[in-house]
């Protein structure tokens, strides 16, 4: 049992909560406990009863309820812009989703439009979210371009309070980047101080795989998930690991799906190398059976990396386990059947990518690790 604050205000001006009879579940402990909340803060934390005689605006009884810390959703995506739409979510729809699913702090991605500064990107995703969103955010800055913004820019970042920054190994032509341009980003994250994250998958293989899946008139949506093997995952894992060890840079794997670039993530651990990885609920619960559901309905399972194998899914838990990995976040980015998803009925190139989460993440792992 510890107490946040001892001395509890003498005077005050904002309202006072009593959480009674909840069992508290933090990072090092369990046990019940009552929880005093001045204002927005949590002011103490003590042994039941402890709090009685103190008057107090509201009291909550959590009794058979467990009390968790806020959770935190490092992977989203709020009224992301996609060529032909943007996602459902604006900051305000999707952090009282995240606030509803006791997530109360996110961390989207600011994208480099490609021609724009890296500053252009922050403030363009700070006008999105300043005054609607209702919890807590962050941003990383996703790079697409060191032609208009070269890697001394990220200085700036860091400056801004932006420490960490995202490349696309996939998608050519709109954000994917070339080798040059991930070690050039990673040698400089290393000399400030930052952490490279990498969507890992081998864009250009995909590419072509793609284009002759549309030229033989395969154009149904479980062919995203055809022209995207998990092994062109586990190949660009790899890849980004090479270049970060031999640039001495930290590197954040996001949204492992497959137990190909588990693999490489456990191994370049094993080696002591500073590599990270994350991976997502619908990785974990989802599998590639969904893609041969009949018509247009497996349209709704598109997101990259696609569902893949139910010998994934649980590699994925064990690499959880394992603490090979060590971030579930959500991707969040859900765009409507009617009207978004509908964009790719003749043509699941044209299906925008992404499905939602982060109202649920909290829950679906809970189950996870309770079963
Ligand atoms: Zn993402």
């Amino acid at each position: 049992m510890f107490t946040l604050n001892h001395k509890l205000p003498g005077k005050r001006f904002s309202m006072r909560t009593l959480i009674t009879n909840g069992h508290i579940v933090t990072a090092i402990a369990d046990y019940e406990g009552d929880i005093l909340i001045d204002g927005e803060k949590v002011a103490a934390v003590s042994v039941p009863g402890a709090f009685a005689s103190l008057q107090v605006d509201t009291v909550l009884d959590a009794q058979g309820k467990y009390i968790f810390p806020g959770a935190i959703d490092v992977h989203t995506h709020m009224e992301l812009p996609l060529p032909a739409t943007v996602a459902s979510d604006d900051f305000e729809t999707g952090t009282i989703a995240a606030a509803c699913g006791g997530t109360t702090t996110i961390i989207d991605f600011a994208n480099q439009q490609r021609g724009h500064t890296l500053a252009d990107a922050l403030q363009t995703w700070h006008n999105k979210a300043d005054g609607k969103a209702v919890i807590d955010y962050g941003f990383h800055i996703t790079i697409t371009d060191l032609a208009a913004a070269p890697e001394t820019a990220m200085d700036d970042m860091v400056t801004a309070g932006v420490t960490t920054f995202k490349l696309l190994m996939a998608y050519p032509g709109t954000f994917m980047v070339d080798d040059e341009t991930i070690y050039r980003v990673l040698r400089r994250s290393a000399k400030i101080g930052g952490l490279v994250m990498v969507h890992a998958e081998n864009g250009i293989v995909i590419d072509l795989l793609v284009r002759e899946a549309v030229a033989a008139g395969h154009t149904a949506p479980g062919f995203h998930a055809l022209t995207r093997p998990a092994i062109l995952e586990g190949e660009a894992a790899q890849r980004a690991i090479t270049l970060a060890a031999f640039a001495d840079a930290a590197l954040y794997i996001v949204h492992v799906s497959c137990a190909h670039a588990l693999h490489t993530v456990a191994a370049a651990r094993v080696k002591g190398l500073p590599v990270w990885g994350e991976t997502c609920p619908q990785y974990l619960y989802l599998n590639d059976s969904h893609y041969a559901s009949p018509g247009f309905e497996s349209a709704k399972f598109v997101c990259t990396p696609p569902m893949r194998s139910i010998a994934d899914n649980e590699a994925l838990w064990l690499g959880l386990q394992r603490r090979e990995l060590q971030v579930v976040s959500t991707d969040h980015a859900p765009f409507h059947f009617a009207g978004q998803k509908e964009l790719g009925l003749h043509d699941f190139t044209k299906i925008p990518n992404g499905l939602p989460g982060v109202e649920h993440r909290v829950v679906l792992l809970y189950e996870g690790v309770r079963t």
